[in-house]
């Protein structure tokens, strides 16, 4: 009875939420939609010459099949009812970036039309300054939201409806 053989490095010892985290945060989707400027870098960090797919980012066009929106623009007030509705047609779990100083704060935007920032309306993950980010930044900020899923907790039993996930910063 028992091992005779040294296992060596062919077995790996891990928890259910780090398999769950790990996963999930190799396959970030994000829902295809921008507002305006932002949108411009956000499509230049999909396309070759960054290549966000080598992230296991990849962009859909539906948000049943979404699990992050990157808010890439000013967002009006008009324009906030849609991204609202978008938000929660996306199953859970789900993740929000805001990208660049509109998103973030409506930048230099300080008017009646504009949303002074996402976050009065949607829980965002991570902020990303800068008017506009380049897609350095935008790259840098989707990899601090795969550190935040990675550190989640009850990632597991909450995909059976024990408790909620716990984001630990
Ligand atoms: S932060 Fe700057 S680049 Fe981005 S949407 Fe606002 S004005 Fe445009």
């Amino acid at each position: 009875m028992g091992v005779n053989q040294q296992l060596g490095g062919n077995v790996t010892v891990t928890s259910l939420d780090k398999l769950v985290n790990w996963s999930r945060k190799s396959s970030i989707w994000p829902m295809t939609f921008g507002l305006a400027c932002c949108a411009i870098e956000m499509m230049a960090t999909g396309a070759s010459h960054h290549d966000l797919d080598r992230f296991g980012i990849i962009f859909r066009a539906s948000p049943r099949q979404a699990d992050c929106i990157i808010i890439a623009g000013t967002v009006t007030k008009k324009m906030l009812p849609v991204i609202q509705t978008v938000y929660e047609q996306m199953p859970e779990p789900k993740w929000v970036v805001a990208m660049g100083a509109c998103a973030c704060s409506g930048g230099v935007f300080d008017t009646y039309s504009v949303v002074q920032g996402i976050d009065e309306a949607l829980p965002v993950d991570v902020y990303i300054p800068g008017c506009p980010p380049r897609p350095e930044a935008l790259l840098f900020g989707l990899m601090k939201l795969q550190d935040k899923i990675m550190k989640e907790s009850n990632s597991f039993g909450s995909t059976f409806g024990l408790g909620d996930r716990v984001s630990t910063v």
